[in-house]
């Protein structure tokens, strides 16, 4: 695994990594350099408050911002890491009651992914490599501070499986929901997964414990039974709907929070009536909300995406099952930004020839 572990920049090995430190860690290390607490807690407030950073010891990763592209209010930007390395992230507005709109900030845990989804971009790039704490709060960091946008919620459901890379994951979680930093409540991030189990259970004991009550977990679903869904994501083959159905009874719900399941619909795949009312059945004992997402064409997609249509009529036979169903839109599309369109087709190709270039 060595090859796919987060890669740090070279730095002095006594800089303050503040991207990847909580403020009560980087406060510890500061002392450690001759700094006073107060001080220190000045120094890591105002770099994430204001993107100043003023004190020659603190190390900010470095990922340049390489592209930002718009479609309406919808903003794709990546960064390098290093010469054919990039995270992508998308800045989404929603619109607000009062006329106003705030922004989601959908991240990267990885470039690309292992998963081997039959209907995602990413996963046709295979994994290139993990992201560092530092590199998912630094996408946060740019999108705050280089593009200036606020950011009200965050998702990880960018490049890669969370799962995947859960530690530095969880890492990034505590520094975005520092009160002296980011100070994204708990509750409006939400990790996504293709239903890695034991990732589920680890994360189940994360937001047990305090300060995380609040976090969401959305699971990919997208299929009505176990024969559609094992030909669509390979991970159904060695832990199937019933396990994944029990770890998710497990998951610990806050208050009225409710489960994220997510099924992407393909047409004449997983849209048909039978397979809603299969799905349904599925979802009766979890309090969950069904965020239908109509499919994204990726590059060379075998599929089309779906009719407004049969799109309506899928949602329409859920709420009749009782299903409580929301539909995500399709923004980004034409800037290959929306969900499971990230990747970069370079770096896929370049990825495929290392592959074959290994004895
Ligand atoms: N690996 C994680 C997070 C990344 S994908 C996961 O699988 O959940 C985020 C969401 O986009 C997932 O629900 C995934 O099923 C969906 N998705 C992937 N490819 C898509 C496509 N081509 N069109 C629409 N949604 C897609």
């Amino acid at each position: 695994m060595s090859s796919v572990s987060p890669r740090r920049d070279a730095q002095d090995e006594r800089a303050l990594r503040i991207l990847e430190l909580t403020s009560a860690q980087f406060i510890d290390q500061a002392r450690a350099l001759g700094r006073s607490a107060p001080i220190a807690l000045e120094l890591y407030r105002s770099a994430y408050r204001m993107g100043r950073i003023e004190d020659t010891s603190i190390h900010v990763e470095h990922m340049p911002l390489t592209r930002t592209q718009e479609e309406g209010d919808t903003i794709k930007f990546t960064q390098q890491l290093q010469a054919g390395e990039e995270t992508e992230s998308v800045l989404i507005p929603m619109r607000k009651r009062s006329g106003g709109h705030s922004r989601t900030l959908c991240v990267s845990s990885q470039i690309g992914c292992a998963m081997g989804c039959g209907f995602c971009e990413t996963a046709q790039m295979g994994l290139i490599r993990n992201l560092s704490a530092a590199q998912i709060v630094g996408q946060w960091f740019a999108a705050r501070h280089t593009l200036g946008h606020e950011v009200k919620n965050i998702v990880f459901m960018g490049m890669g499986e969370p799962m995947d890379n859960l530690d530095e994951v969880l890492q990034a979680i505590r520094v975005l929901v520092d009160h002296n930093g980011p100070s994204i409540p708990s509750g409006n991030i939400t990790i996504s997964t293709v239903g890695r189990i034991d990732g589920i259970r680890r994360l189940a004991e994360f937001v047990r414990s305090d300060g995380f009550h609040r976090m969401n977990l959305a699971v990919s679903v997208n299929g009505p039974d176990d024969e559609v869904r094992s030909s669509l994501m390979p991970i159904n083959r060695g832990m199937n709907m019933e396990a994944l159905r029990e770890a998710l009874m497990d998951f610990p719900l806050h208050g009225g929070a409710a489960l994220l399941i997510e099924y992407v619909l393909i047409p004449d795949v997983n849209d048909s009536d039978r397979q809603c009312d299969q799905l349904c059945a599925w979802l009766k004992p979890l309090r969950c909300s069904l965020n239908v997402i109509p499919y994204n064409p990726r590059r060379d997609s075998p599929w089309e995406a779906p009719e407004e249509s049969s799109i309506d009529r899928f949602i329409a036979r859920a709420m009749g099952n009782g299903q409580f169903v929301k539909r995500r839109g399709t923004k980004g599309r034409d800037v290959m930004a929306a969900c499971g369109q990230l990747g970069n087709p370079e770096i896929r190709k370049s990825a495929r020839t290392r592959r074959l270039e290994k004895p």
